[in-house]
């Protein structure tokens, strides 16, 4: 049995336990969680013990927890996929085999707490509902494989469908994985600077303006002078108008929401 990790943040779990086990030990109250349920829990925390989501996972300001599919699988073998029914290709995850499985992750959630299947079919993904969900309790997030879930599952347990973006991946680990980033950063104390997801792209609907650092010469290129002149109200103002020209040209969807707003 290894000893891989089950359980991000200041506290882990190990495989040895039965998933109810799993659930039961670790836990920090009233901290924000997401909770992934994947074929594939050692894909976790994955970039999100990096850097700034890392350093709060470990400090606790937001925790991780998964649960593994396959202890759900059924027989000897712990299948968890089946043939469509109807015919075609690939396989399906199994109604009964999911089902537990959400069963077990969702007994002991509490307040606002959204259950989400990762698909390609969902609601488009977007900061607002990253915005939301950093509101929410915690989040538990069902990461499908193959041709995806018996749909019956998703709609005894009224699950959301969001997606990443339309393309098809192989799994939703790395979509969970993005939006799982999305809304952490968003959690007071994760940036360090909480003032930064204020003026950023998409914050207030419009793509960000350039930024630039030192040097201030660099290939032959120099800084716009209005940053370097110290004149607060100046560089708002240029900031603002490059925003805008940049949603103009990249996003005239965006801008024209904001135009017609
Ligand atoms: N047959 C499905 C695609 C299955 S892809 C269809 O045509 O809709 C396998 C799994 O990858 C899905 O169950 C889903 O969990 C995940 N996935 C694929 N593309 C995704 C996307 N754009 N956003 C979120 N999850 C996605």
């Amino acid at each position: 049995m290894s000893d891989t990790p089950k359980s991000f943040g200041r506290k882990s779990v190990q495989v040895s336990l039965k998933p109810r086990d799993l659930m039961s030990e670790k836990k920090l109250a009233g901290v924000w969680t997401a909770r992934i349920i994947t074929l594939f829990p050692n894909a976790f925390p994955g970039v999100l013990g990096e850097s700034l989501t890392g350093k709060g996972l470990r400090e606790g300001k937001w925790q991780l927890e998964t649960t593994d599919l396959r202890p759900f699988g059924i027989g000897k073998h712990k299948n968890v996929d089946d043939t469509p029914a109807g015919g075609g290709a690939g396989m399906v995850l199994r109604a009964d085999v999911v089902g537990p499985a959400i069963e077990e992750t969702m007994q002991d959630t509490r307040g606002n707490w959204p259950i989400v299947y990762l698909s390609p079919r969902g609601k488009p993904f977007n900061q607002a509902i990253a915005r939301a969900w950093s509101e929410c309790e915690g989040i538990t997030l069902l990461c499908g494989r193959f041709e995806g879930v018996d749909e019956r599952v998703l709609e005894h347990y009224n699950v959301q469908e969001v997606s990443l973006g339309d393309f098809v991946l192989t799994g939703g680990e790395i979509a969970a994985q993005a939006m799982i980033d999305a809304t952490v950063r968003l959690l007071p104390g994760v940036l360090g600077n909480d003032a930064s997801t204020e003026e950023e792209s998409h914050a207030n609907g419009l793509l960000e303006h350039p930024q630039y650092t030192r040097p201030a010469e660099w290939m032959g290129r120099s800084i716009p002078d209005v940053l370097m002149s110290g004149h607060h109200g100046n560089v708002e103002k240029w900031r603002r108008e490059m925003s805008e020209k940049i949603t103009q040209e990249r996003r005239p969807d965006m801008w024209k929401r904001i135009s017609d707003a």
